[in-house]
Parts: C-alpha cells; structure tokens; sequence
C-alpha cells in the first residue's frame, strides 16, 4: 500500500486542472502544496480516547477478561469470543481497532508497543485524566493538577497559543464528551470555541440541534458529566463541514468509564466504535479540499489503566502500568514508518511540540517548559524526493 501519495496526487491534480482548463475550480480544490517550511500539513486533529491501554491497542482483546467472572461481561463468552478473540494477534488488533492496524499502520507510525522496545509513557506521575491531558495540550506534566475536579487550567495550552496566530485565530476548536474540557482547556482565557459534556448549544439552531439539545436533557447517562461519544461525534462532524477548523481536539469518553463500571464487554465496544468514530472524521475530511491530503492525525489517550484481574478497571498510582499510553500519527509529512520497534522510549508531553511542529510552528518558545517533538514524526521537505517510502 502506498504511504506517501502527496507527490503523485499533485501531479494528478495538476494534470486534471490542465485538462479541465477551469482555473477557478482548479484553485479551490488544489492538492497539497509544501509551505516555505517544507511540510504539507495545513490542519492537525488531536484525538483522545479516555484510557484505553495499550495492551488493547496492540494486542487487541485480553482473553483471561472475556468472561463475566473477570470481565463482568453480559454477553455469553462464545460471543464474546467470536466478537473479540482471534489466535493471531495481528488479526485479533485489527479486529478491534481496523483504522489503527488498516490505515494507520500502514501510512503512519504507532509508539508504545512495549513487547517490541517502544514505550510511550506519561510524565505527570499520577497517571489520571485532567493530569494527562493537561501533559497533552500543555507539553509538561504538572504536579499542581492533582485533581479532576482541579478548575481553570493555569498553564498554556497548544491550542489557544495556535488559535492566537493571526491565520488560525477562530480556526481551532475543542469537542469532547467531558464537561472538564472546559477547565482543561481554560475556555474563559482562551476563548477557544469548546463544546464538552452534555451542554445544549445555543444561538441559531438546525432541527439536528435541537435534537441533539433533546436528547442531551432526556438520556440517562452513566457520569453525568460525560456524554456518550455518538452525540459528541454527530455535533463535532456537522461543526467541521460548516467551519472548517484546522486546528480540532476531540476527547471521547466511554471506554474509561466502562473500565471503571467492570464491563469489559462494552470496553471493547466503545473502543472499537472510537475506531470507527476516527476512520469517519478522517474520510470525511478526505473529501474536503480544505483537508484532502493536508491534515495530520494524532490519536492517543491520556493514561493506561493496570493489569491482572481486577486492576484493568483502574488507573493512577495505585495501579502499576497506569503510566504506559501508546500514540499514533498520520498525515503528509509523517514517514510510514508503521508500529514503532526498538525505539527510545517517549513521552505524553511530546504531543504538544509535534502538533505544533506539523504547522511548522514552535511551540516552545512560547512554552519553555514543554517537551520536544516526537523523533521521526514531522519529516519536512518535498515528498518527491528519491528515496521516500511509497
Ligand atoms: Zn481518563
């Protein structure tokens, strides 16, 4: 499968327009073209799923869970099995999470795999949300956030500092099922255009979002702080197609909470649903001129959660292993370098400085105490050049 298409997809559209001799429409539909920096991503997307662990990702589901003794699963355990369990684990992984394993390992590049000597872990030390994804969006874990429930967050976040820049000002948005985004993302600083939660929207309404304000006000939900990621995801897609942002984090929720709750069965559910949540955001924006080939991914979460029989449910410092994420990246400048081995080990605070660095932008002279980029993740200059992965 291919990688890297941005060099022969210019060359098609370039084509196409000399044969269609129509200017206007060849200019409003033009394929990627490098920046003075090198790079083709014109918008990032940073998406997180509430502690998923690693272990699912890359080895898909666990089979000493797939029962209702351990896993606390409703379903009986042949369905369980023929939902869930395959032998190989390539085909088990890819059962889960078929974007992942389909898409992104094939064209982008996955970090924690820690059976192969990759790990990607966090720095904050306590290894639960606000904290995590305070480490994600600020670049640095900071102790003073010892709490979900910690507020406004103190700290500079990624995205306000981009949404700052006079070509991105209006153009970066934050969608997440959590009301705490607000506070993570300090929205009364930033005024950063965030939906999070259950929260109805306001001012001119479409019949799909009154709907949707319906349903917010009538559904019982298992944290009533945390909508369920359908209803985020049909909100954040219409957002996209009327706005355009180039800038976008969505959080989903569900998976940590039915960790938390001891449903294995609906874990595995609501993780393989955020796959398919990702695959649509990414085939929806690839049909969009203003994203088609310009628009890097990054999907990881914001703490793991233990192991063992019981631990699986939890997270934090009591459950060892809570530390270890896993991160994922696609787009035009990253190289195809797949499912990372034999790697030095990497950091939840590196998010940060690489989503700033795919728009060619650093974020650490505005924010000192942020990590670097990933290694190997933003790769600038033509894609043309001999040599590159195809
Ligand atoms: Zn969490």
């Amino acid at each position: 499968m291919s990688s890297r298409t941005g060099a022969g997809r210019l060359q098609i559209l370039t084509l196409s327009c000399l044969l269609l001799t129509a200017g206007a429409a060849c200019a409003a539909d033009s394929g990627p073209n490098p920046a003075p920096h090198g790079l083709l991503t014109e918008n990032v997307v940073l998406i997180v799923p509430d502690g998923i662990r690693w272990q699912e990702v890359f080895t898909g589901a666990e089979k000493a869970l797939l029962n209702d003794k351990e896993g606390g699963s409703w379903l009986d355990d042949r369905t369980l099995l023929e939902n869930f369990w395959r032998d190989d684990v390539a085909e088990r992984r890819r059962l889960l999470f078929p974007f992942l394993w389909g898409t992104v390992a094939k064209q982008g590049q996955l970090f924690g795999n820690k059976a192969f000597g990759s790990s990607a872990h966090v720095t904050n030390g306590v290894a639960f949300s606000y904290p995590g994804y305070n480490e994600l969006v600020a670049g640095f874990g900071d102790p003073r956030i010892d709490s979900n429930e910690f507020g406004p967050n103190p700290n500079l976040n990624v995205f306000e500092w981009l949404n700052g820049q006079p070509d991105l000002r209006g153009r970066v948005a934050v969608y997440g099922t959590w009301g705490a985004f607000g506070d993570i993302f300090n929205r009364e600083r930033s005024g950063l255009h965030v939906q999070a939660g259950p929260h109805s929207r306001s001012g001119k309404l479409t019949p799909r979002d009154e709907l949707l304000n319906d349903l917010y006000g009538t559904t019982t939900l298992l944290d009533a702080d945390d909508l369920y990621n359908s209803f985020t995801q049909v909100a954040m897609l219409d957002y996209v197609k009327e706005a355009r942002p180039r800038v976008l984090f969505v959080g989903y929720g569900e998976t940590d909470s039915w960790a938390h709750s001891g449903r294995y069965d609906l874990v595995l559910t609501a993780a393989r649903q955020v796959d398919r949540f990702v695959e649509q955001l990414w085939n929806t924006m690839q049909s969009m001129p203003q994203y088609r080939g310009k628009t890097t991914f990054i999907v990881t979460t914001d703490h793991g959660r233990g192991s063992g029989p019981v631990d699986w449910k939890e997270h934090g410092i009591d459950s060892p292993g809570s530390e270890d994420i896993w991160i994922a990246v696609i787009g035009p400048d990253t190289p195809a370098l797949g499912e990372r081995r034999d790697v030095p080990p990497v950091t939840q605070a590196q998010v940060a400085a690489t989503l700033a660095a795919l728009l060619g932008r650093d974020f650490r002279q505005a924010a000192p105490k942020a990590a670097p980029p990933l290694p190997d993740v933003v790769a600038p200059g033509p894609r043309a050049g001999p040599g590159k992965p195809q």
